[in-house]
């Protein structure tokens, strides 16, 4: 690669990246990217479900022409203890028509398709391209060195979209140089299981190529805080789970373990049944929330998505914050680009975007969930115990009057979480969510 200088060199094709990319070549600004894999997609992880609201922003009507799998007709929530399992629910029909609200995608076929679009919109995709520093010149970021020959590429500002455990930042000074804390860190791993459309369609009862999420909590993760998840594609099944690091260091089992005891699940292995695994892959998903954000602006260089803790536990979202975070630093170099003025304060112009945006209004909002969320591996486990223990004697007829057995539930729902600790918890999660 000959050294060239460009408006903006961004560094990762995933989500973030792209969508800031998309965005500048729009702008009319020479924009390069730099992806570590062969292609976009193959070094990526999620479960994955694709809302849809973001991505609609930047393409209209996507779900026209892009590689999703199938729109989430149906969302299901289940409270596993040892056996037995509560089904929470919701369906909408709505949501199974135009446009939709989330979709299941796979990423090695998502990413090269959004990844198009920002080339169609004139950006330069350089793949098996690693980065390895940024170069300053008098505290200025102008470039980034990578692990080519005499691949060295300047650009105005860098925009670090490198995903979670993001080394670009710190090298920038936008971290702390010190280890990424466990307790921010979650290891999700899946499994893409193949399994013929109409198996999928009948084992869970869908039509017109709807598709449903599942969400497990309680014993089948061990005691590790976390949840897993079963996501309906076209011709196969995304399950997997996501435990915090804390927690595995703690009880020292592996997520490949874990992920055997959710496939052996009563509730969980018919539905996998004769199914052929085609992928298997793991990540860390970064969860520290707002108290650990980054630097988002330094001079001459910007961060977003994973690579800025840019995740809402919550709601199961990342992929949809890192888009939006992508699109606002687009936004905020081409701003830069007309002032000629690419210092720190200048671009401080992202923050201030994000701060206007659901971005950091959410992530403020769910300040104090990842703390609460790192200490809840035996909440995740006593709850949905809870749960099961009162609908199966709710719905045992025992011979037992109604008044007595009611009132044994209740002993039984004191002796497994006590009253003062009871409202310590709901305080805690209020506080944590509201
Ligand atoms: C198991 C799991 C399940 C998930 N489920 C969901 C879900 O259902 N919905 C959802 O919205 N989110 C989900 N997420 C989170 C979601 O995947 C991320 O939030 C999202 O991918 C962030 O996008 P990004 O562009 O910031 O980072 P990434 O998608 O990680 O992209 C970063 C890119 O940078 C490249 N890169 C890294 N370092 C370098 C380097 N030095 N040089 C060049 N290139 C580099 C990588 O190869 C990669 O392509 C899940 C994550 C995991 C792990």
């Amino acid at each position: 690669m000959a050294e060239e200088k460009f408006d903006a060199c961004v560094v990762g094709a995933g989500p973030a990246g792209i969508a800031a990319a998309l965005t500048l070549a729009r702008g009319g600004a020479d924009v390069i990217v730099l992806e570590r894999g062969s292609a976009p997609g193959t070094k990526n992880v999620m479960g994955g479900i694709l809302y849809r609201k973001m991505l609609q922003d930047l393409v209209p009507d996507f779900w026209k022409e892009a590689p999703i799998e199938r729109p989430i007709a149906e969302e299901q929530a289940w409270l596993t203890s040892g056996e037995n399992v509560v089904k929470l629910g919701f369906r909408s029909e709505a949501f199974a028509k135009e446009p939709y609200n989330s979709f299941s995608v796979l990423r090695a076929r998502f990413d090269p398709w959004f990844a198009q679009q920002a080339e169609k919109a004139g950006a330069m995709l350089i793949n098996e391209t690693t980065v390895l520093d940024v170069i300053k010149e008098d505290g200025q970021v102008v470039g980034v060195r990578t692990d080519r020959k005499e691949g060295d590429v300047y650009a105005d500002v860098v925009i670090a979209g490198d995903g979670a455990i993001s080394w670009l930042s710190k090298k920038a000074g936008l971290q702390p140089d010190r280890p990424f804390p466990a307790e921010h860190l979650v290891v999700g791993c899946k499994e893409v299981i193949e399994l013929p459309r109409e198996v999928i369609e009948q084992r869970f009862n869908l039509k017109d190529n709807a598709g449903m999420s599942i969400e497990l909590f309680g014993d089948v993760l061990r005691g590790n805080a976390g949840y897993a998840f079963l996501y309906t594609n076209k011709e196969s099944l995304s399950l997997g789970l996501g435990v915090m690091l804390n927690d595995l260091m703690r009880t020292k089992q592996k997520p490949y373990e874990l992920l055997d005891v959710l496939k052996a699940h009563p509730a969980v292995a018919p539905l996998i049944k004769d199914g052929e695994v085609r992928e298997y892959a793991a990540k860390m998903i970064p969860e520290g929330g707002y108290p650990a954000l980054p630097h988002l602006y330094g001079p001459g260089i910007l961060v977003a998505g994973d690579a800025a803790m840019m995740t809402n536990a919550a709601h199961r979202e990342g992929s949809n914050l890192a888009m939006e975070a992508g699109k606002l630093a687009g936004r905020a170099v081409l701003e830069a680009k007309a002032r000629r003025d690419f210092s720190a304060a200048s671009l401080a112009r992202y923050e201030k975007l994000l701060e206007q945006s659901f971005v950091l209004k959410d992530l403020r909002r769910y300040r104090k969930l990842p703390h609460f969320i790192a200490r809840s591996g035996e909440m995740l486990t006593v709850y949905p115990a809870m749960a099961n223990m009162l609908a199966e004697r709710f719905l045992t007829v025992s011979g037992m009057p109604k008044g007595e057995e009611q009132l044994a539930m209740l002993k039984e729902m004191l002796r497994m979480r006590p009253l003062p600790r009871l409202i310590g918890d709901t305080w805690r999660a209020l506080r944590a969510m509201l």
